[in-house]
């Protein structure tokens, strides 16, 4: 067997495995098994890939530099994955689906110049193929979806790590220049498929790193999620691209599995805030209202961890709402203990999830399945948002905007009608936060003035703690 037939044979097998990580990530039980498909299956690409180059005739110079490469790569890969903590992983997924877009970018130029010179012998093969012309607009769309990417990614990596503000900028006509560069990037294709001159394909260069920049600078804070998986299904489609020029089938079979589960991961994420595509893509979301200067709320009520204790103890049932401050904190292993704890005295405890919550899709469910809280009393906001009703005790351990009743009452709130965990309908809610301070999407929550909450002030892991030990103490009385 030719090393190019076992390579082909390699390739539809890591395929294979991909589909079956996807399948595997898409539910707890079986995302560790998916986790180990998606491994197997890039390292075998990888061997695949390094085997048909070696195999194909390449120097030992290029052999050599080829294993720096790797080497270097999976050593930072190593050392990133090792020490990113949770709540960094959105920044880190931003930054790498930048690294996919530059690398598009960088396979259409090389793609390019390698056909540039009309008396080389691909640029010959090709026009006896007839295939010259499709080959230079693979090139064009590669290089602006790869450019897009690239820079969206940063924006957001920016946007995610608060290096930046996270409200939208907002351009007069900001739609229209976005539709007008790709009518110009369409206008420029076509030129480019009868003209392929260098100067296109740097003018359609300049053209999506600024288009990328703006799409996510003026999409504001609280459509982020949407942005990230919009990111990543871009990413997909730059890999897919890049597969056409280099003509390997393993990256466009994955680039557009990635290019499609990003896009419907997308289409998830905008069903949850109740949000259209397109009028994400338009932005402008997640405008700051001011609203602590315009409206007067009334006054919080503070309570303490013995407090909550009590009121946790004497509950027949308790819903858990965690949200971003809740990975911030790490409190996911005391919340889970204090959730057994509970349980074993008789009390219901069950876990409501809002899709959006946290920084990453199904970023709660990660955390709370690391700390071992069973699956089976972890539900969906769908799932659960009847139940709030007749609730004894609501918990919100580090949720803001996931928990504002503006979004469902406040047709003027800049969250306005995305759908949130109706908490406010239980008899006591008690939330776990360190301040005042608004959400992610910098919108204040008329939840904290409310008659029956309460705020419990700190570090949510401490009071976690606090209330951990408060309950002990009750149950050894
Ligand atoms: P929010 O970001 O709305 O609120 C989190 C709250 O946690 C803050 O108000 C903060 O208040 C509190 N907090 C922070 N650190 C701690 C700590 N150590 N201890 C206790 N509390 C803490 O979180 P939600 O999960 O409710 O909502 C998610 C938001 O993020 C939404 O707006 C969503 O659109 C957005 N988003 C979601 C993404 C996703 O894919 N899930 C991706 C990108 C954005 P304080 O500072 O007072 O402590």
């Amino acid at each position: 067997m030719s090393i190019a037939t076992a390579a082909s044979a390699a390739y539809i097998v890591a395929a294979l495995l991909f589909i079956l990580a996807l399948a595997g990530l898409s539910k707890h039980e079986t995302a560790r098994s998916g986790n180990t498909f998606g491994v197997a299956g890039m390292a075998l690409a990888l061997v695949a890939t390094i085997g048909l180059a070696a195999g194909g005739g390449i120097g030992a110079v290029d052999l050599a530099l080829l294993a720096v490469a790797v080497l270097i790569g999976a050593a930072i890969g190593l050392q990133r994955a090792a020490t990113v903590e949770m709540t960094g992983m959105p920044e880190l997924i931003a930054l790498l689906h930048s690294f996919v877009g530059l690398a598009a970018v960088l396979v259409g130029w090389n793609g390019y110049l390698r056909v540039a010179d009309a008396g080389s012998d691909e640029a010959r093969q090709l026009e006896s193929l007839g295939m010259l012309g499709i080959h230079h607009a693979e090139v064009f769309i590669g290089v602006f979806i790869g450019a897009v990417t690239f820079t969206g990614s940063i924006v957001a990596y920016l946007k995610l790590s608060a290096k930046i503000r996270s409200s939208p900028l907002m351009l007069p006509g900001r739609n229209v220049l976005n539709l007008g560069a790709l009518a110009v990037f369409a206008a420029l294709t076509a030129w480019f498929v009868i003209e392929p001159r260098l100067w296109l394909l740097a003018v359609v260069t300049v053209l999506a790193l600024a288009l990328g920049w703006h799409l996510v600078a003026s999409i504001g804070g609280g459509d982020m999620p949407v942005v990230v998986s919009m990111l990543n299904s871009y990413s997909g489609w730059a890999a897919a691209a890049a597969g056409f020029l280099l003509e390997n089938d393993l990256l466009i079979v994955t680039g557009a599995l990635v290019g499609s589960s990003g896009a419907y991961l997308s289409y998830i994420m905008c069903k949850a805030m109740n949000r259209s595509f397109l009028s994400v893509i338009a932005g402008g979301f997640g405008i700051e209202a001011g609203p602590a200067e315009d409206k007067e709320y009334g006054e919080h009520r503070e309570i303490n961890a013995e407090g909550v204790a009590e009121l946790l103890t004497g509950a027949d049932t308790v819903i858990i709402t965690p949200g971003y401050g809740m990975a911030v904190a790490q409190a996911q292993h005391g919340v889970a203990e204090l959730t057994r704890v509970l349980r074993e005295r008789g009390v219901d405890v069950r876990f409501g999830i809002h899709p959006v919550a946290g920084r990453l899709p199904g970023h709660m469910n990660v955390l709370l399945a690391e700390a071992r809280v069973p699956y089976d009393i972890v539900l969906e906001m769908d799932e659960i948002n009847d139940d709030f009703a007749g609730t004894s005790v609501v918990l919100v351990i580090g949720a803001n905007d996931t928990v504002n009743p503006a979004a469902t009452e406040d047709p003027s709130s800049p969250i306005a009608g995305m759908p949130v965990l109706k908490v406010w309908e239980a008899d006591q809610v008690i939330v776990f936060k360190r301040s005042m301070a608004s959400g992610y999407a910098g919108v204040q929550n008329p939840l904290f003035f409310r008659d029956n909450s309460a705020m419990l002030f700190g570090d949510a892991k401490d009071r976690v703690e606090d209330i951990l030990s408060a309950v002990r103490q009750v149950a050894a009385v």
